[in-house]
């Protein structure tokens, strides 16, 4: 699914304790695994800045990870804290987009 760059995220809610569920500005929804987006952080800690190279190890975040603080960053992005203590992650929309499972 194509998104346009400009959209952005409208409303975000966490639908189950797995689940963060949102509504893009075009009213397309999307919904994301919270584990999942936990072992997908593109932080400097868990991605290698010059390779890119993943240094998070996925089996090393435990399944009962939780989103704890969303906020919004600039216009570009999300901050997302997580219950493991984590919380450099920005997760840019593209990024979202990508991750999204719908
Ligand atoms: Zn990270």
């Amino acid at each position: 699914m194509n998104y346009p760059a400009a959209s952005a995220i409208k409303e975000i809610w966490q639908k189950d304790p797995r689940t963060l569920a949102a509504t893009w500005l075009d009213n397309r929804q999307a919904q994301w695994d919270v584990v999942a987006l936990r072992r997908q952080c593109p932080c400097a800690e868990c991605v290698d800045e010059t390779s890119g190279a993943r240094k998070l190890v996925p089996e090393q975040i435990a399944e009962s990870v939780r989103p704890l603080v969303i906020r919004s960053v600039g216009r570009y992005a999300m901050a997302i804290e997580f219950s493991d203590g984590h919380r450099t992650g920005i997760y840019t929309y593209d990024l979202l987009r990508k991750l999204s499972q719908q």
